[in-house]
């Protein structure tokens, strides 16, 4: 008796921590799904707690050797099954639990962006010590991913489900080169289905395409030589490089709308009185269709080709990665919406909204934001047609390419804050982005398990992937049997 009234008070006490998150539609979860929100209700805390050192680690592309072994180690301890360092990249890695059909994909990304050093503050403020930062808020994409596996992986065991649930780290998303060369070797081949999410200003379905991306490095060689003394004697790498920029700047009135050029030169000689030998300059060419991306490309090295010659240099060129635009999947994206709708927006508290208020107030300022909100509260429709095409690119297309595939984004940043900002780095690091993050994991896990228990859609899934596949071809600018690159810069 006394063992039981010990309990009543326990549970009742449990309901009332965590009766806000059921709050949104409880009645609408099935006993399954309701352990499913309890469990990662349970674990937020180290969610969060993931979340919090993956930001303050911020590592760059390829070098999240300490954001991917923190998740590893959530996942093995939970019984994962984890190969690393797949696919020639160190901080690439799978973990399995479960098994037999259907395999169910979920993707975790975990890099971080140069010169975003931001403190979690409403002001613009670097960290000290650190010039990267996590403006766009792959610590909680990798963090909640992971927790959705896991919340899998206890359905599983508790239900005797039939299947498997694969977590994939997939390094480098920021260049879009993890999953380009997972793909090319083939660790998507099996999946019936994978399921992404990414923080952003709206609760949304991710139902539209991306940009293809073809991401390279034009290096001219030239001739040292006394810029002053012999300079007849000298041919300028970087001469090579400005000609090459003027071209491509040139190119540009005739491109499709759509498309989108843009470089940095990574290389430009050593100082003035010498002519520089060696310059080097690195080029993103986005379309809305890969053969779009793979056109303008072609006139692009014909440029290069074209300030060689000018300039007496020679160039080569070395493809980082080709990355494809995404294939939208309506019958997997109805899945993911329907749960979205069962667990609610993040619910926000006066702290969050006020410091989503000061991080959009210089963007008032300066840019004329006109947001009314200060952080979106609601969950936006799913119709039929997809929406329009995302003008940012992401190497989720290239697995979309193989396997239906589709995704959600929660709001983890202030309405109307652009990618990539210092504004997201410091909300992804605060309570705005846990909550974010919570409810990513939830809608993820409880539209695996869907999928897990309802063959019948993923069939579907599979079926609207084929007729959208028809006309299509994966091709790659990717020399056949390149290794992914070590490094990026
Ligand atoms: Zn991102």
């Amino acid at each position: 008796m006394r063992s039981l009234t010990t309990l009543l008070v326990v549970l009742s006490a449990w309901f009332a921590l965590s009766a806000p998150a059921l709050a949104a539609e409880p009645r609408s979860l099935s006993p399954v799904q309701q352990e499913v929100v309890r469990y990662l209700d349970g674990i937020r805390p180290e969610l969060v707690t993931a979340n919090q050192e993956i930001w303050n680690f911020a590592e760059l592309g390829l070098e999240e050797y300490r954001s991917a072994a923190r998740l590893v180690k959530m996942l093995k301890k939970e019984g994962f099954q984890v190969r690393e360092g797949l696919s020639g990249m160190p901080t690439a890695f799978v973990a399995e639990y479960g098994s037999g059909k259907p395999v169910l994909g979920i993707l975790a990304e975990y890099d971080a962006l140069p010169e975003l050093s931001q403190e979690i503050t409403g002001q613009r403020k670097s960290v000290f010590g650190r010039s990267t930062g996590h403006g766009c808020g792959h610590c909680a994409l990798g963090t909640a991913a992971v927790g959705s596996a896991l919340a899998v992986k206890q359905a599983i065991d508790k239900h005797k489900l039939s299947g498997t649930v694969r977590l994939y780290g997939t390094p480098a998303e920021e260049t879009v080169i993890g999953k380009v060369y997972l793909t090319l070797d083939g660790q998507f081949a099996d999946l019936d289905a994978c399921l992404h999410w990414h923080p952003g200003t709206r609760n949304r379905l991710w139902y539209a395409s991306s940009k293809a991306l073809i991401s390279a490095k034009f290096t001219f060689i030239g001739l040292p030589a006394h810029a002053s003394g012999s300079p007849e004697k000298g041919r300028s790498a970087l001469d090579g490089v400005e000609l090459m920029n003027v071209g491509a700047n040139y190119m540009r009135e005739h491109v499709k709308e759509t498309n989108r050029i843009h470089y940095v030169i990574t290389r430009g000689g050593g100082q003035p009185n010498v002519v520089p030998a060696t310059a080097q300059v690195w080029y993103f060419v986005r379309a809305n269709a890969h053969e779009d991306a793979e056109y303008q490309f072609d006139w692009l090295k014909d440029i290069a080709d074209g300030a060689a010659k000018m300039t007496r240099t020679k160039v080569s060129v070395q493809i980082d990665t080709d990355c494809h635009e995404i294939i939208p999947n309506y019958p997997l994206s109805k899945v993911i919406h329907r749960n979205f709708k069962r667990i609610g927006p993040p619910q926000f508290d006066k702290a969050d909204l006020d410091l989503a208020r000061q991080l959009q107030s210089p963007l008032r300022a300066d840019f004329g934001l006109k947001e009314t909100k200060a952080l979106n509260d609601t969950i936006e429709d799913l119709s039929e047609k997809p929406d329009p095409p995302d003008p940012g690119s992401t190497d989720v297309g290239d697995v979309s390419w193989h396997v239906p595939t589709s995704g959600l984004g929660t709001v983890c940043f202030a309405a109307g804050s652009p990618g990539h900002s210092w504004q997201n780095v410091a909300a992804i690091g605060s309570p705005i982005g846990h909550k974010g993050l919570l409810v990513a994991a939830k809608v993820l896990a409880l539209s695996a398990i869907d999928l897990l228990q309802n063959p019948k859609e993923l069939e579907e899934a599979k079926k609207d992937f084929q007729k959208r596949m028809k006309d299509r071809k994966y091709t790659t600018r990717i020399p056949k049997g390149q290794k992914a690159p070590k490094s990026i810069r």
